[in-house]
């Protein structure tokens, strides 16, 4: 059996009158990838910040590697690897300059070039976050959430408005993360990217979880109802046209 490293109990966070996540549960286990799916406004971006100890939760219990969220915070965040949004890197600074800001702030040893290499960004050492392309951004962004060494990383949407080659060299990238033992908590709205990437996944609608299971099974349960697809669907399709034409290689200069 796999260790759990986040259980989510209940939880309930109402903004004024709005109740946006309606008592949720869901367990997390230690070195997977779970995938929170789900509607613009479905809650997964609030239930994230509340289990990074960023928001407050109205109720309900988090737990995170056996750390109770309401008596041990602090203990959370030393454990946890958090994306920031783009704004929070400072504009003049270049990445190595970026990650030994962090890792002061982490009071952290880092190598800055051990950990850009990472994510295929050493070529990018001098540079600052504002001239790099979007993959490089979020990959950079991915870096930062790995100084502190943490057991799981929280990542929401981080494939959002890449191009196809971006975002399947960051899904290895990810893949990679979660190869050294790290558990990723990721959520998008692409449906292939979490078939490639997640172990299981949570479908969040309306502030509730209205399916959990891997992907696999999802689907496989789908068929079993009796669903089928209304048309014959061709043996590729227009991404697999696009990456064929284009490759595989990222451009990023
Ligand atoms: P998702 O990430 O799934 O798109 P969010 O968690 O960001 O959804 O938002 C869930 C719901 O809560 C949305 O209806 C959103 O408008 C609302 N919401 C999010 N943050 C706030 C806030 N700070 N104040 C009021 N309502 C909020
Ligand atoms: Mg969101």
């Amino acid at each position: 059996m796999s260790n759990t490293i986040i259980q989510v109990k209940n939880l309930v966070k109402t903004y004024g009158t709005f109740e946006a996540v309606k008592g949720i549960s869901f367990d997390v286990n230690e070195g997977e990838i779970f995938g929170l799916l789900g509607p613009n406004g479905a809650g997964k971006s609030t239930t994230l910040e509340i289990i990074e100890t960023l928001r407050d939760k109205t109720s309900g219990e988090v737990i995170v590697n056996g750390f109770n969220l309401d008596d041990n915070p602090n203990e959370i965040k030393k454990i946890i690897g958090v994306q920031l949004q783009a704004s929070g890197f400072y504009p003049g600074l270049n990445l190595v300059e970026l990650i030994n800001l962090f890792a002061g702030l982490y009071n952290e040893e880092t190598d800055p070039i051990e950990l850009l290499g990472k994510v295929n960004l050493v070529d990018k050492a001098k540079s600052k976050f504002k001239e790099l392309s979007g993959g490089q951004k979020q990959r950079f962004s991915i870096a930062t959430t790995l100084i502190n060494k943490p057991k799981v990383i929280f990542l929401d949407e981080p494939t959002t408005g890449l191009d196809p080659q971006a975002r399947r060299n960051l899904w290895d990238l990810i893949l990679d993360i979660r190869k050294q033992g790290t558990t990723v908590i990721i959520t998008t709205h692409y449906m292939d990217e979490a078939e490639v990437l997640c172990d299981r996944v949570a479908i969040i609608d309306n502030g509730k979880i209205i399916a959990i299971n891997s992907p696999s099974q999802l689907i496989d349960d789908l068929v079993e109802s009796g669903f089928e697809r209304p048309i014959q669907v061709k043996k590729a399709n227009l991404e697999d046209v696009f990456i064929n034409l284009t490759g595989f290689t990222i451009r990023e200069d």
